[in-house]
């Protein structure tokens, strides 16, 4: 059985899943060992069931970029296990885990090579995935750049020449080129001016109608919980210590930091609603 024919059988799985996942780094100045490391990530099992949106909230240094990266394939867990679609991380190639699912990071200019076209930037994956038909790219450039609201005038600009939000349109675009399943947005609205985090908020929610998306959506901001996703989890010095429905979790916290992070958060107010600014 190919692994491509594996994955498609195994669709009942959630589209992400980790059990027990443990991360720890070696502490500063220090021979590595697990004894005398930074314990980072901390037994974290998470389900993100397929079609829908898991947040994951938790201030600053609790864990959730870490956890990002492994779900990603970018880094490996010092214990515990990832699997996409049923099939774990470990047996499926690179190439394969980048087919399934992509990532959007905070900063759209770290994200984008300054030197290259954003033509280029958006050939990049096709390239690394074979795809040696030039016009066959072409065409896929062009309906990724239909459905992010790129205009084609900028296709032979650099990085620079553009906003903020149109660069972060860029990304989403290249995250999106590979026709991934599942796609993990690490706060992907962050960086960007208030006006424009609502327009790449309703675009991102937009795609995941239309295309089907599985998101993980990394963002400290309940107000965009709201907006965006089925789910909530809140992450706390490593550990996942509360998930629900968003409902349940944002109006009827149980865990005293998801209280304290609700009374942060002033522009939360009960029941769904479109945020329009953040
Ligand atoms: P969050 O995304 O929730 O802000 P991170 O996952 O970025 O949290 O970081 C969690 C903790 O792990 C922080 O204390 C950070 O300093 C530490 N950390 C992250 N990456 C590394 C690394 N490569 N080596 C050592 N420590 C790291
Ligand atoms: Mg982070």
């Amino acid at each position: 059985m190919t692994e491509s024919s594996r994955i498609k059988d195994s669709q009942d799985e959630p589209a992400l899943q980790c059990e027990s996942v443990t991360k720890i780094y070696p502490a500063p100045g220090t021979m590595f060992s697990n004894r005398e490391g930074l314990i980072v990530v901390q037994d974290v099992s998470l389900e993100v069931p397929k079609k829908r949106c898991v947040a994951l909230v938790g201030e600053s240094g609790s864990g959730k970029s870490t956890l990002a990266r492994m779900l990603l394939g970018l880094e490996q867990p010092t214990q515990g296990s990832i699997s996409l679609f049923g099939q774990a991380m470990h047996t499926l190639s690179p190439r394969s885990v980048a087919k399934l699912v992509q990532p959007v990071f905070q900063d759209p200019a770290g994200s984008l090579n300054p030197k290259h076209t954003i033509r280029r930037i958006l050939e990049g994956p096709l390239l690394s995935q074979a795809v040696r038909d030039r016009t066959k790219r072409q065409l896929r450039i062009e309906k990724l750049m239909e459905l992010t609201q790129i205009p084609r005038k900028i296709l032979d600009r650099k990085p620079h020449f553009l906003s903020g939000g149109q660069q972060q349109r860029i990304v989403i675009a290249r995250a999106l080129i590979l026709d991934p399943q599942i796609v993990i947005l690490d706060e992907p609205t962050s960086s960007l001016d208030v006006s424009i985090q609502a327009q790449i908020l309703r675009l991102l929610k937009a795609l995941q109608e239309s295309l089907n998306l599985t998101y993980l959506f990394i963002t400290h901001d309940l107000a965009v919980v709201n907006a965006i996703a089925d789910e909530v989890a809140v992450m706390y010095k490593g550990q996942i210590v509360e998930h629900g429905p968003c409902e349940q979790v944002l109006h009827a916290p149980l865990h005293p930091y998801t209280r304290e992070l609700k009374g942060a958060s002033l522009s939360i107010a009960p029941g769904r609603r479109p945020v329009e600014a953040t």
